[in-house]
């Protein structure tokens, strides 16, 4: 199974990423963690580019798939074939959320590249941890520095966001939104929830 673990900044995804992978491996499955921009060699290499150059929008969401498409062809297929379970730190949904919704691309190039570069492929299961922006804003500068795009203006993220929940509304069959201003322990018991279903 694949899982893909999406929101802006700030959202508390990660911490609940090393949570999910903990309870699966306690289940005996066998995990791979990953992430995106990143996931491989060429991939991290493209996501230092990504996060600290300038360059023209098409030429970031042109990156980002391919990075994705090394990503898919070294770690993600070849351990579903395997009968892995993939985690994955962001995937497509967030370059939908961040050129798309944020950078404003139009979503018919993007839904092109998806064509090419994963026309079958989608995750199982999609954890979107939604907050306001200005929870997200806060925990953010609480922890550490800001990187280009986290810089941005929080319009960029009210869009980016509001992209991230129109996916959820137009794919609900993979979609869980997770409201991520819980407490930690109650969002893990519906990550519990969660993974129970999607493993029967
Ligand atoms: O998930 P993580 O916080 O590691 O992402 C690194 C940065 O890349 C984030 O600041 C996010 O805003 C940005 N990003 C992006 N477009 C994507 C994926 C990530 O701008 N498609």
């Amino acid at each position: 199974k694949f899982i893909t673990f999406e929101g802006i900044d700030g959202a508390g995804k990660s911490t609940h990423l090393s949570f999910v992978a903990e309870l699966l491996r306690a289940h005996k499955k066998t995990v791979v963690v990953t992430r995106e921009p990143g996931g491989t060699s060429l991939g991290e290499q493209l996501r230092e580019i990504l996060l600290h150059e300038k360059m023209h929008l098409e030429t970031e969401a042109l990156l980002m798939f391919a990075a994705r498409r090394e990503h898919i062809a070294q770690v993600i297929a070849p351990a579903l074939e395997r009968g892995d379970w993939v985690i994955s730190d962001r995937f497509t949904d967030a370059t939908f959320a961040y050129q798309g919704g944020g950078r404003k691309l139009e979503r018919a190039k993007l839904e092109a590249l998806e064509q090419w570069v994963h026309p079958h492929l989608q995750p199982d299961l999609t954890l979107l941890f939604d907050v306001p922006l200005e929870v997200a804003r806060a925990r953010l500068d609480a922890t550490r520095t800001l990187d280009k795009f986290e810089q941005e203006k929080a319009d960029f993220f009210a869009a980016t966001r509001a992209e991230y929940l129109r996916r959820a509304s137009e794919f609900p069959q993979r979609f869980h939104v997770i409201d991520s201003t819980q407490a930690i322990s109650t969002i893990q018991e519906q990550l519990r929830a969660i993974v129970a279903g999607i493993d029967a």
